[in-house]
């Protein structure tokens, strides 16, 4: 990949009203206008540069709105208040009653549980394929396909769609292609690879303080103005719309984002590799063992790595909670759900995140009981940490002195 999108970021300039380094935050629900026309024109999508009312848009997310573009390497981008106001959103515009989608199997729960349990309302049924089986993504599409839907490294199990070759069969079939890109910001560029919309739930890597939750929308200017049409649009009638405040700290955020990824990948890395010479059962996409190493090399920017989340299968969900909590316990991070925060945080997704998806699919997609999901952290001496969490593993006898002397 040669699209930086740091560089992008980077280039981006900005004044405040008053000549700030940061732009104004705009503190207005709504806007005057000098002429009764320009307001016609506005309310019918045609005036660049006016704005309306602040659930349609605000100069503040306008401004992250742009970043999130940079970022991702697409036109324009549409922010919202959560990660699954953006999925909605995209799924309400692209989608009609008695439509279709094809989905990877390993998504998010949120996901998972609006595709398979929400959508029945309106007759949108799904068929979940393993998305590294590209016959099964092909097999699976009807005419009544209306998108293929999928995230660049899945949630929890780290799978990672082949978005070259993906978007090759979108396009053979005229689908467009939706990437949810959360756990790999920087690393791979969807767009670029030719995904036609990208979302991320900003609340995790992009944000990264873990203060708020959000979202984005990057596509086309055309797409994104559709979301934002007063008469049919998804973005502005379900009302998704995040605040004007928070556009502007997410905005600032944003700039220690490559840093942040960097240290991420180097801390995962380095206890990937370790725990893998200990013996235990870890995935990583940045481990050879790894089933989608290749495809990961191929499409990712190397500088920042193979990302910040790995996970760790210690066999039982007793031992998983035992460990759990005597790493929170040695201050280690946090038992905690989401991810992208300095310190590191650890769940069990089979009983949270994942808790949506029925038991009986969880054993068939991998997702075995002992599985922890790590995000790691910022940690500036990972040495210690690793030591630190091999002690917690001796100590549960998850790992044996014996075995490790071998
Ligand atoms: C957290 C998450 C979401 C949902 O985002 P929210 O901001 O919590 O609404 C969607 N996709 C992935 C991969 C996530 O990790």
């Amino acid at each position: 990949m040669d699209y930086k999108a740091s560089d992008s970021i980077q280039d981006l300039q900005y004044f405040g009203e008053f000549g700030g380094v940061n732009p104004s935050i705009s503190d207005s629900s709504t806007y005057t206008f000098l002429s009764a026309k320009t307001m016609f024109d506005t309310f019918e999508g045609n005036t660049e540069g006016c704005y309306l009312y602040s659930r349609h848009s605000t100069p503040s997310n306008l401004y992250l709105g742009e970043a999130l573009a940079a970022l991702e390497g697409t036109e324009a981008a549409n922010v919202t208040a959560s990660g699954m106001g953006a999925i909605t959103a995209v799924i309400f515009q692209l989608c009609d009653t008695d439509d279709h989608i094809v989905s990877s199997r390993t998504i998010y729960g949120g996901t998972y549980a609006f595709m398979k349990n929400f959508l029945k309302k309106f007759k949108i049924g799904t068929s979940f394929v393993d998305i590294t089986n590209l016959e099964a993504v092909e097999a699976a599409i009807t005419p009544k396909t209306k998108m293929i839907y999928c995230e660049a490294v899945s949630n929890p199990l780290l799978e990672i769609a082949d978005i070259k070759a993906l978007s090759k069969l979108a396009k053979k079939y005229n689908l467009p292609l939706v990437v949810d890109n959360t756990f790999s910001p920087l690393s791979i560029a969807p767009g670029k690879l030719g995904a036609d919309i990208v979302i991320h739930s900003l609340t995790k890597f992009i944000n990264g303080s873990s203060d708020c939750v959000a979202g984005v929308v990057c596509g086309t200017s055309d797409f994104c103005l559709s979301l934002k049409d007063v008469n049919n649009g998804a973005g502005m009638l379900l009302g998704s719309t995040m605040d004007s405040l928070r556009a502007s700290s997410i905005l600032k955020n944003m700039r220690t984002l490559h840093i942040r990824m960097k240290k991420h990948s180097e801390n995962a890395l380095y206890l990937a590799e370790n725990f893998v010479k200990d013996g235990l059962r870890v995935v990583y996409p940045g481990l050879k063992s790894h089933p989608s190493y290749q495809i990961m090399k191929d499409q990712m920017t190397e500088e920042y790595g193979f990302g910040g989340i790995m996970t760790l299968d210690v066999g039982s969900l007793d031992q998983a909670n035992a460990l759990m909590e005597l790493m929170q316990a040695k201050n280690l991070g946090y038992l905690a759900v989401s991810l992208g925060f300095y310190k590191t945080l650890f769940s069990a997704p089979g009983t949270s995140t994942s808790s949506e998806i029925p038991m009986e699919e969880q054993v068939e997609m991998g997702l075995s009981n002992g599985l922890i999901r790590f995000s790691i952290g910022l940690d500036n001496d990972i040495h210690r940490t690793y030591k630190t969490m091999k002690n917690c593993m001796l100590e549960l006898g998850i790992l044996k002195e014996a075995e490790l002397s071998k």
